[in-house]
């Protein structure tokens, strides 16, 4: 994702990554490409605002003096920035609600909340840097899951209606009406979206001079936390190595499986130490190095048994007799 207000950089971007990425021996695929204008929709090249980025719909939009954000000298800009859900996020999360509640289309009410509750909490949660709240996204979300209740509501309650229905799963509870809860003392309740905060100012950007790709674990591995594959002298060759296979010479990706190697094997004589180490990538690359390794050991056994002979055959008398060596008696 490349963000620069010059249609012309963005162009130029473009060429560099397509090239940089067939170094690393991957494309640029033009249906997975697209260049759009975060705020007017005419400047997009599908006449679309914004853009979507993992599940995130980012998008600026034109608003009145009260509402605009401000620039660092403090002036208006005339917009705001929203992040929220994607339409294609929402679509999936509605999906698997679906599937949940068909999926206890006669369980009890226990057994549906029990589905239910971690998937909201699970979607809202990753969502929780984002104004999903602000641009009703959670609420609607509670809206339609209302509406797929409702469905079950009608199937399970042919005979009395949804008047029946009502009145067996959603409770006033507080001051919220129409709770789906369980009944009792202690009822099991189902979560709102709405119930969720989020907040987009919460969003931690990642250092512009970053990528994944530049064999800097050490600052990656601190951003995310964790980095559970990658033992820390693995982290310092790929360093060393600035992100290449030794073999191939092409970047690692992010999933690549990265394995340790001997530049010169222990058994024709290489050590074990940092120095005679090299990451290369797992399979095809290893395998190959391996091979060459394994005729080389197998030529320098050979030789050693040649000379291992000869030295034996120095340490006895023999004589040639018809091309054939023949132990001399002492
Ligand atoms: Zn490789």
């Amino acid at each position: 994702m490349v963000i620069h207000k010059n249609l012309e950089v963005i162009q130029k971007c473009q060429e560099l990554i397509s090239k940089w990425l067939t170094d690393i021996g991957l494309e640029l695929k033009p249906e997975k490409t697209r260049i759009a204008h975060t705020l007017i929709p005419e400047q997009s090249e599908d006449g679309i605002a914004g853009f979507d980025f993992l599940g995130y719909n980012i998008r600026q939009y034109p608003v009145g003096r009260h509402k605009s954000a401000t620039n660092s000298q403090g002036r208006k800009l005339g917009f705001v920035t929203l992040i929220k859900p994607s339409k294609h996020t929402c679509k999936k999360h509605q999906q698997s609600i679906k599937t949940a509640i068909k999926k206890h289309k006669h369980s009890s009410q226990i057994d549906l909340i029990n589905e239910l509750n971690p998937i909201i909490r699970g979607w809202c949660n990753y969502f929780s840097f984002s104004d999903a709240k602000v641009t009703r996204t959670f609420s609607k979300q509670d809206k339609l899951i209302f509406q797929k209740l409702r469905a079950l509501g009608v199937y399970r309650f042919k005979k009395k209606g949804l008047k029946g229905f009502y009145q067996e799963y959603y409770r006033k509870i507080g001051k919220r009406n129409w709770v789906f809860a369980t009944k009792g003392a202690n009822p099991l309740i189902l979560l709102t979206h709405d119930e969720f905060s989020c907040s987009s100012n919460k969003l931690v950007k990642v250092r512009g001079d970053k990528s994944p790709y530049d064999g800097d674990l050490v600052y990656w591995s601190t951003r995310m936390g964790r980095n559970p594959e990658l033992p820390n002298n693995k982290a310092l060759l790929l360093k060393k190595q600035k992100g290449k296979c030794n073999w191939c010479g092409l970047y690692f990706r992010n999933g690549d499986l990265l394995e340790k190697d001997h530049i010169l094997a222990t058994a024709l004589g290489g050590k074990n130490d940092f120095s005679n180490y090299q990451l290369l990538h797992g399979g095809k690359c290893h395998n190959e190095k391996t091979a060459i390794d394994l005729t080389k050991i197998r030529d320098k056994r050979a030789s050693d048994f040649i000379k291992e002979l000869f030295l034996e055959w120095s340490k006895v008398k023999f004589t040639w007799i018809n091309d054939i060596p023949v132990l001399v008696e002492s």
